[in-house]
């Protein structure tokens, strides 16, 4: 027989508004707590995400970044403040999300993602996040993914258009090679 979790008065407080929906109650919440996300990217994408699924209680948060915050990337990473100019984006995202939530690890992953790290790294998480800003990475994410079985939630943007999606080709979906099997020229994707 599965063991109910135990909350504290302070999660019951915090998670109340989700505690009281039906569809989620206290069994939701503590799946969400018991979470994995990996999120590619602490940027334009990665950093809503991010700060949305801390705010959620998703207990585990993966965070990949190998860039530093610039002053450019303020107006929409929301992720970084000004007093993190010049620092990891990495560890200006674990500040900030465990600022929002103290349930929340944030597994701070300041690398480029390749094929010599992308498969392990995958197999500690439930659900990737793919917020990246290159055809080239989105391929690596979708094919090591793949492999991996795991579902990748994907979101794009370009100006004032924007795209999300569910990738879970295990589940009976295509995958992102079966949508675009052609990677576009490089200045169709602004970083
Ligand atoms: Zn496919």
């Amino acid at each position: 027989m599965e063991q109910e979790r135990q909350f504290s008065a302070d999660q019951l407080n915090r998670y109340s508004r989700h505690i009281m929906l039906s569809q989620v109650g206290k069994k939701g919440q503590a799946k969400l707590l018991d979470a994995r996300v990996l999120l590619i990217g602490a940027g334009g994408l990665g950093s809503p995400a991010a700060f949305y699924l801390a705010a959620a209680g998703v207990g585990t948060l993966g965070v990949v970044d190998s860039d530093v915050v610039d002053v450019t990337n303020l107006q929409r990473q929301i992720l970084h403040t000004t007093a993190d100019v010049g620092r990891p984006k990495v560890e200006s995202a674990k500040a900030t999300i465990e600022g929002l939530n103290p349930d929340v690890k944030v597994e701070a992953h300041r690398i480029r993602l390749g094929p010599e790290n992308v498969g392990e790294l995958f197999s500690k998480y439930d659900v990737i996040c793919d917020g990246a800003d290159n055809f080239a990475t989105r391929y690596l994410i979708n094919d090591a993914a793949w492999f991996a079985g795991k579902p990748v939630v994907h979101g794009s943007i370009f100006q004032f258009e924007g795209q999300a999606t569910v990738i879970a080709p295990h589940l009976g979906g295509p995958c992102y090679r079966c949508l675009y099997p052609e990677q576009p020229p490089e200045d169709l994707a602004p970083g």
